[in-house]
C-alpha cells in the first residue's frame, strides 16, 4: 500500500485550494476527487461573487482552473469516491473501489448537498431558475417573481435576502408552522414584499425548455392546484453535509456536520482536518470554502512538520 503524507478527500472549492497550497509547501499531497469532481459549483452557471473575477465565470470552468493551478504544484488525482477510512491508527488508511493508501494526514473537504424536492423539471432547470442559493443566484432575478420552498431560517433568510432584487417573492410553506426561529418569521410574516402560502407544495415546475414560467403548486389540505407565475424558484429545504463516511470516526454535530475547534481546522482526531461546507452549515460560499481549505492546508502543514 503506497504510504502518502497527506490525502485530500474531496474536490470543491476547499479541497483544491487545500491542494494548490500543500502542493506548493511540497507536501505532494493526493487528491481523491470523487467519481463526479468540482463540488457543488459543477451544478451552477455564472458566479459573480468570486473575487478576482470581474465579468463574472462558470462554475465548472472556476473549479477546471482551480484543478490545473493544484496541478501545476504536484498534486496527483484519483478520480473515484472513497468507501473506507480507518481513522483508529497510525498512518490512516483510506480506500477507493480500486486503492488503497497510506497517510499521515487528512484533509477532509467532501462539501455538503442541497436537498432537492424532486419534482418534475426541477432538475431540467437547475441554473435557468431553480436554485438553492440566493446568495449566489438572486442577482439574476432583478425585478422578477420568484419562490422559495421551505420553513426553516434558511427559507426564511433566502427570501428575505431576495427582496434586494425579485419584486415579489412567495414562501411555499408544506405545513401550517414554520420552523425558522421566531424573530426571522415575524420580520417574513409582515414584509409586504414577501407573501407566504401555507400547507402548500411544489408538484412541478414549469418552463420553456430555457427557463422557468411558473410552478404547479398544489394545497395539500384541500388538494387545490394551480399555477404560480414565478420565474424563480430557490429550494431551500436543507443541506445534507457528506459525512456517511466519518459516522463513528470524527465528532460530528447534531446535523451531521464536522465539528472543528474554533478558528481552526482540527477536528476530533489528530492529524485529521475538515473544511468547505463540510464543517459549515452557516456560510456555504465558495470563497469561504476556498479560506478554510487555505487553513486546513496550513494545519496539516504545521501538524507534519510536528510529526
Ligand atoms: P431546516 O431543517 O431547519 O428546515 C428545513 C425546512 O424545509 C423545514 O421547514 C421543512 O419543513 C422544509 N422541508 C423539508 N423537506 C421539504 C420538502 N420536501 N418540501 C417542502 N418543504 C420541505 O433547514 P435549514 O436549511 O433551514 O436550516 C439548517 C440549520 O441551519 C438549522 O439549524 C437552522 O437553524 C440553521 N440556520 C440558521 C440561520 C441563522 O441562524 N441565521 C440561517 C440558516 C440556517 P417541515 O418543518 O415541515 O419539516
Amino acid at each position: 500500500m503506497p504510504r502518502e503524507r497527506l490525502v485530500i478527500i474531496g474536490s470543491g472549492p476547499a479541497g483544491y485550494t487545500a491542494a494548490i497550497y500543500t502542493s506548493r509547501a511540497q507536501l505532494s499531497p493526493v487528491m481523491i476527487t470523487g467519481k463526479e469532481s468540482g463540488g457543488q459549483l459543477m451544478g451552477t452557471t455564472e458566479v459573480e461573487n468570486f473575487p478576482g473575477f470581474p465579468e463574472g465565470i462558470l462554475g465548472p470552468e472556476l473549479m477546471e482552473k482551480m484543478k490545473k493551478q493544484a496541478e501545476r504544484f504536484g498534486t496527483r488525482f484519483v478520480a473515484d469516491d472513497v468507501v473506507f477510512v480507518d481513522l483508529s491508527a497510525r498512518p490512516f488508511i483510506v480506500k477507493t473501489a480500486a486503492e488503497s493508501f497510506e497517510t499521515d494526514a487528512f484533509i477532509i473537504s467532501t462539501g455538503a448537498s442541497a436537498k432537492w424536492l424532486n419534482v418534475t423539471g426541477e432538475t431540467q432547470y437547475k441554473g435557468r431558475g431553480v436554485s438553492s442559493c440566493a446568495t449566489c443566484d438572486g442577482f439574476f432575478f432583478r425585478g422578477k417573481d420568484v419562490a422559495v420552498v421551505g420553513g426553516g431560517d434558511a427559507a426564511a433568510e433566502e427570501a428575505h435576502y431576495l427582496k434586494k432584487f425579485a419584486k415579489k417573492i412567495v414562501m411555499l410553506v408544506r405545513s401550517d408552522v414554520m420552523k425558522a426561529s421566531k424573530i426571522i418569521q415575524d420580520r417574513i410574516i409582515n414584509d409586504p414584499q414577501i407573501s407566504i402560502l401555507w400547507n402548500t407544495e411544489v408538484k412541478e415546475v414549469l418552463g420553456n425548455g430555457k427557463i422557468v414560467t411558473g410552478l404547479r403548486i398544489v394545497n395539500n389540505k384541500t388538494q387545490e392546484e394551480k399555477k404560480l407565475d414565478v420565474q424563480g424558484l430557490f429550494v431551500a429545504i436543507g443541506h445534507k453535509p457528506n459525512t456517511d463516511l466519518f459516522q463513528g470516526k470524527l465528532e460530528l454535530n447534531v446535523s451531521g456536520y464536522i465539528i472543528t475547534k474554533p478558528f481552526t481546522t482540527e477536528t476530533s482526531v489528530d492529524g485529521v482536518f475538515a473544511c468547505g461546507d463540510v464543517a459549515d452549515s452557516k456560510y456555504r460560499q465558495a470563497v469561504s470554502a476556498a479560506g478554510t481549505g487555505c487553513m486546513a492546508a496550513i494545519d496539516a502543514e504545521r501538524y507534519l512538520e510536528r510529526h
